[in-house]
């Protein structure tokens, strides 16, 4: 039975010498690894290191014998087989990123990406779990907190309670800085009011981070982080039904007067706008994965089935109109690989990343959403039906256009990128009529310029380096 496999894949990789390890030689895992002679040859982005690689066999190994035969029941229950939750903790797929002192598999954040990825391919519901658990609330625990926040919140997290972040509202999504919960201090204490909609995870979780404002007269310079733990009294409203990844909680939370104590703010009091900028910039490079595996998931699935099922007294997969077909979703899946495989080793090398994180979500996402509405046609009526999983993944995939900044909007860097003039243009006509008044306009473009420049300005990065364009924040 596997085991830890995240850990035991860290630890076995750990034990190669590190000069001829493959931890070491792998392609530029590290800055310190960047020193090459002339004719070396870089390694490709198909290269693993050892643990990553034996991290994918196992993730694989797991989310075809563990979760894959609960996918169906999960999804029509529209709820996530508790099973699966602690299975995710005892292979140590909860806190990949995680040091060994905290219990963690001290992996690399390609391999949170590979996991997140192969659990995709087979039911994106965990997937998502697993991905907002780690990239988004390890990562913030692990990157802001203090040493005591990371010693008592990073074991807890790797072992056995669930995460959630907290940062959207209903009057709030894609203007997510424009959120309403407020903290104010009593004493030792903040006191917390308000709601958020739109929560993954966090109808089985424990521990949340939320962000509210502490200081509304500062605007976005007063939204603080907080860790809170479900026992202080937060509300779960409602759950939302969803049209996919239905077995991935999605609920409304309400904090009445919600007592959180000092010592739970993370990363400092008015820091919480970039902690959850510089975090959402990380977290696109999970949702390419995510979408990624999605996609690879459907094409596994439909594309067998058109080399059984005859028609014409042939395979239909070997008809050329079908086959063309294939080879250029086969195209798309590497390319949406490729770009998300080189987002997170050039975050692992500590380069700007955030462009590429950006266009490997957005690449992705349209991937995910072609090959999986491909993939039901490829597979006629069989694959209509909900037995065959096929249009579970095409449901699924409708999930990226929700997550945390707009495909729309990543689509504009592109724009930007070849034509800056062109970008103002479109944000306008988006967002007014050809009837609007000049005042509304006028109106139009000062809330334009207050509210997004410096977010479009971090989505977009473009030339600056990623620490340069967020330390603008401050
Ligand atoms: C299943 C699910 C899980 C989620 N999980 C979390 C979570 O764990 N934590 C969390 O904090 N949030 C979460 N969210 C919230 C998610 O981040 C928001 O849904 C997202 O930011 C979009 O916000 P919105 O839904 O309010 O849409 P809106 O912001 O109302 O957008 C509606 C439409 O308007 C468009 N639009 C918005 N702004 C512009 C613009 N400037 N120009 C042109 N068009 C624009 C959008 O593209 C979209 O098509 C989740 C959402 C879903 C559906």
């Amino acid at each position: 039975m596997l085991r830890n496999i995240a850990l035991q894949a860290s630890k076995a990789a750990r034990f190669v010498p590190r000069s001829t390890g493959v931890l070491h030689s792998a392609r530029a895992f590290s800055a310190s690894t960047a020193v090459l002679n002339e004719h070396a040859s870089l390694p490709s982005l198909h290269t693993f290191t050892e643990e990553e690689q034996m991290l994918r066999d196992a993730v694989r190994k797991f989310a075809t014998d563990v979760v894959g035969p609960k996918v169906r029941e999960m999804d029509e229950n529209e709820m996530m087989d508790p099973s699966v939750i602690s299975g995710l903790f005892e292979q140590g797929l909860m806190g990949i990123e995680t040091s060994a002192d905290h219990n963690g598999a001290e992996s690399s954040f390609t391999s949170a990406i590979i996991a997140i990825e192969e659990l995709a391919r087979i039911d994106p519901s965990v997937s998502v779990l697993c991905d907002v658990h780690n990239t988004l609330v390890n990562t913030v625990i692990r990157k802001y907190g203090t040493k005591e926040q990371q010693d008592k919140w990073l074991p807890q997290l790797a072992e056995s309670k669930l995460g959630s972040f907290c940062l959207s509202e209903s009057a709030s999504g894609s203007d997510a800085f424009a959120l309403q919960t407020r903290a104010r201090k009593e004493g030792d204490s903040w006191i917390l009011n308000g709601s958020k909609m739109w929560i993954t995870n966090s109808w089985e979780a424990e521990v949340f981070l939320i962000f509210a404002n502490v200081d509304p007269s500062k605007g976005y310079k007063g939204i603080t982080c907080f860790v809170a733990t479900k026992d202080m009294g937060i509300q779960i409203a409602k759950k939302e039904q969803k049209l996919g990844i239905r077995a991935s909680s999605t609920c409304t939370l309400n904090f009445d007067d919600l007592k959180i104590p000092a010592e739970n703010v993370i990363g400092g009091e008015g820091k919480g706008y970039k902690m959850a900028i510089e975090i959402l910039n990380e977290g696109r490079i999970g949702i390419a994965a995510q979408m990624l595996g999605l996609a690879q998931g459907a094409f596994d699935k439909a594309v067998p089935y058109t080399y059984q099922r005859e028609q014409f007294g042939q395979p239909i997969g070997t008809f050329q109109g079908m086959a063309f077909q294939i080879a250029q979703a086969a195209i798309d899946l590497e390319t949406a690989r490729l770009l998300t495989y080189n987002a997170a080793r050039l975050k692992e090398e500590g380069k700007a990343f955030t462009r590429e994180a950006a266009m490997a979500k957005y690449h992705a996402s349209v991937v995910a959403q072609r090959v999986s509405g491909q993939a039901i046609e490829w597979a006629g009526g069989v694959g209509f039906t909900r037995e065959t999983g096929i249009e579970k993944f095409w449901r699924d995939s409708k999930i990226v256009s929700r997550h945390f900044a707009v495909p729309y909007c990543v689509g504009l860097l592109m724009i930007e990128y070849r034509a800056p003039s062109t970008k103002a243009h479109l944000i306008f006509n988006c967002r007014l009529s050809r009837s609007s008044s000049r005042r509304s306009i006028l109106k139009a473009i000062l809330r334009f310029i207050v509210t997004h420049f410096i977010v479009l300005k971090n989505e977009f990065a473009l030339g600056g380096d990623n620490a340069k364009t967020n330390a603008s924040l401050d």
